[in-house]
């Protein structure tokens, strides 16, 4: 896929650059360590023109994510916020995806440097009209354990794990992985979070082994208008398997139901569950209660 065209511009480092000029050091510690924390974020085509979903969240962990690691950032929710939507209008681009990433300076040693300097990138990601289901695998790689990292922070290095969990999945012919914690409890999914239904309430698993998603937030949010019970704790596959459905849901898959788990497949058709009904009910507020533009 192509991230980027002769005309693409992106904001590095206090500059709006062509994309295809833009460059960055070879030695620094994102590179060769995965010492770097960033940010996935969509805007939305709304009746108001682009409007970034939930930005000042995504901006807010950008931060969290920043101070967790040491890494040293001080750009202000706004300022990121308002460059965002400079580069989605430089670009011409309504539906897109932004992409944030905090880059350290140059340093070959192990100690936290005193510099980084902010990548935002946007492109193309129009919107999604299929509805295919997944087809999970309970991947044999588990999430790192939360005393050798700081699982709440979007930390670039955190994604090895993911690509492993997606690749051995999509090696043994299965759309998506389904990581566990490294207790055996049920983590979450490469990029997106995890929730089932069992007898009319949802379950999803408790923050502390999981990327704390703001997704999540939003369903849990859903769920408390609609009045659906939610039960937040630690499950097991099995409770996964005997579920009456599942989804995932994430930034870039939105709200995307689960068709079958190790090749058990649900009973519920996907249609009648709580999170078909949640997925309509999410499509409908990006488009909609999404922040607009600031004038
Ligand atoms: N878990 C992981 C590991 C992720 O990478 C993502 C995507 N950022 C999520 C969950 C979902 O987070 P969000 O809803 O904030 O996109």
């Amino acid at each position: 896929m192509g991230y980027y065209k002769d005309n693409t511009v992106l904001y590095y480092d206090g500059a709006y650059l062509n994309a295809s000029a833009a460059q960055t050091n070879l030695y620094t510690q994102t590179l060769h360590y995965g010492y770097g924390v960033f940010e996935g974020i969509r805007s939305y085509n709304t009746a108001n023109g682009a409007a970034i979903f939930k930005a000042k969240e995504h901006y807010e962990r950008l931060q969290k994510s920043g101070e967790l690691l040491g890494i040293p950032f001080d750009y202000t929710v706004e300022q990121m916020t308002d460059i965002s939507y400079k580069v989605l209008e430089m670009n011409n681009l309504a539906d897109a995806y932004i992409r944030p990433l905090v880059i350290c300076d140059p340093n070959m040693t192990l100690i936290n440097g005193t510099k980084s300097r902010l990548l935002i990138a946007v492109w193309d990601w129009g919107a999604y009209l299929g509805e295919k289901l997944l087809r999970l695998k309970v991947s044999p790689y588990c999430r790192p354990h939360p005393r050798s990292v700081h699982m709440e922070a979007k930390a670039v290095g955190h994604y090895v794990n993911s690509i492993l969990a997606t690749s051995d999945a999509r090696k043994s012919g299965y759309d998506e992985a389904l990581l566990l914690d490294c207790e055996g409890y049920l983590a979450e999914g490469p990029g997106a979070n995890l929730f089932f239904e069992k007898d009319g309430a949802l379950f999803t698993p408790e923050l502390g082994h999981i990327l704390p998603g703001i997704t999540r937030e939003t369903v849990l949010e859903i769920c408390a208008q609609e009045g659906i019970p939610v039960h937040v704790g630690r499950y097991t596959t099995e409770d996964l398997y005997n579920a009456d459905s599942a989804f995932f849901c994430g930034t870039g898959a939105e709200v995307v139901g689960i068709a079958a788990v190790d090749d058990q497949p649900f009973a519920l058709p996907w249609a009648d569950s709580l999170g078909s009904r949640i997925r309509a009910i999410y499509l409908q507020l990006v488009r909609t209660a999404a922040v607009s533009k600031p004038v």
